[in-house]
C-alpha cells in the first residue's frame, strides 16, 4: 500500500450520532490517519428523520454543511460528514433502499472527496395501534431493542414524540400514556444511525467505498480520488463483430490536474444478446 496524502493526520467526524467508530475502522487504516475523533454538531437544525425539523438541503448540500460546521467549530481541517435518505430502490422500486452520503473535507486544499452508496438493507417497522395488544409481537419484528423504537401519534411535533426509550417497560409506559392521551399510538423504526445498526452497516459499506476511491491515485499527479467518469460504450458483438451498446472502456479522470486514462473492460467481446444487430 502506497503512502496516503492523508496519512499522519486526524480526521474530525461532524456527527450526532455516533457514527465515528464505523468511520475509524475502515477509514484509518486506509487513511493512515493518526485517529478518528467525532465533533459534536447540531446536525437536527439542517433537518431530522423523525420530521420535527423539514429537510430543505439536498443530502450533499446537508453534508457538505455539516463539514463546514465542524472546521468552525474545531479548527481541524480535515472533516467528514454523511447524510442518509430512504427512498425507492433505483433498480427495483418496490423495495425500500438506504443511500448514504459521504462527503470529505480537505480545508487545507479545499479538495472534496464524495461517494453515494444505495444499499437494499433496510431495517424499518412501523404499525399504528389502538390498544398493547399486539404489540408485543411488533416488538420482536422490529428487533427491539437493538434496533430503536420511536412512539408517536402521527402528528410528530417534538412535545409528542418519544425517541429514547431504551427498554420494554419505558417503552410500555410511554405507549399507554399516548394511548391515555389520544386513543392510540404509532411504533415506527429509528433511523437515526445509532439506533438503527442495519444503517451502521451501510455507513460502514460507504466508507470503504470512500477508502476505495481515497487509495486510486492519479498516474500523473498522485491526487487521491482518481475515478471513472464515464463508460464509453462499443464493445465488439462475439458473433458479428458489431460494436454494442456495452463498455468497451471507462475513461477515469483526475479532478486536480485534468488527466485522463481510458481503461478497457476485462471482457473480449460482447455477449450477442446485446448486440443491436444479432438480437433486435
Ligand atoms: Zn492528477
Ligand atoms: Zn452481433
Amino acid at each position: 500500500m502506497g503512502k496516503s496524502v492523508f496519512g499522519g493526520r486526524q480526521l474530525g467526524v461532524a456527527t450526532q450520532h455516533g457514527k465515528g467508530e464505523v468511520i475509524a475502522t475502515v477509514l484509518v487504516p486506509a487513511l493512515q490517519l493518526t485517529r478518528v475523533f467525532e465533533i459534536p454538531t447540531p446536525t437536527d437544525v439542517l433537518g431530522t428523520f423523525s420530521g420535527e425539523t423539514e429537510r430543505v438541503l439536498s443530502p450533499v448540500e446537508a453534508a457538505r454543511e455539516k463539514c463546514r460546521m465542524a472546521f468552525e467549530a474545531t479548527g481541524n481541517s480535515l472533516i467528514i460528514a454523511s447524510e442518509g435518505s430512504f427512498g425507492p430502490h433505483p433498480s427495483n422500486p418496490y423495495f425500500t433502499a438506504n443511500t448514504e452520503t459521504l462527503v470529505l473535507i480537505d480545508f487545507d486544499t479545499t479538495r472534496e472527496y464524495m461517494v453515494h452508496h444505495t444499499s437494499p438493507k433496510v431495517h424499518w417497522n412501523t404499525q399504528t395501534f389502538q390498544s398493547l395488544q399486539g404489540f408485543a409481537d411488533f416488538l420482536k419484528r422490529a428487533d427491539f431493542p437493538r434496533h430503536g423504537l420511536l412512539l408517536h401519534t402521527g402528528s410528530k411535533r417534538a412535545n409528542e414524540i418519544f425517541k429514547e426509550c431504551r427498554d420494554v417497560q419505558e417503552l410500555e409506559e410511554k405507549a399507554t400514556f399516548l394511548l391515555n392521551q389520544q386513543g392510540l399510538f404509532i411504533a415506527e423504526s429509528d433511523l437515526r444511525a445509532f439506533r438503527n445498526p442495519t444503517r451502521m452497516e451501510v455507513i460502514g459499506e460507504a466508507a470503504q467505498k470512500l477508502a476505495n476511491l481515497l487509495q486510486a491515485t492519479c498516474p500523473n499527479c498522485t491526487e487521491p480520488g482518481f475515478d471513472v467518469k464515464r463508460k464509453i460504450p462499443g464493445l465488439n458483438c462475439a458473433w458479428c463483430g458489431m460494436p454494442s451498446p456495452l463498455a468497451k472502456a471507462y475513461l477515469k479522470g483526475c479532478k486536480a490536474c485534468g488527466f485522463e486514462l481510458e481503461e478497457a473492460v476485462p471482457q473480449k467481446a460482447a455477449d450477442p444478446q446485446y448486440c443491436l444487430f444479432c438480437n433486435p
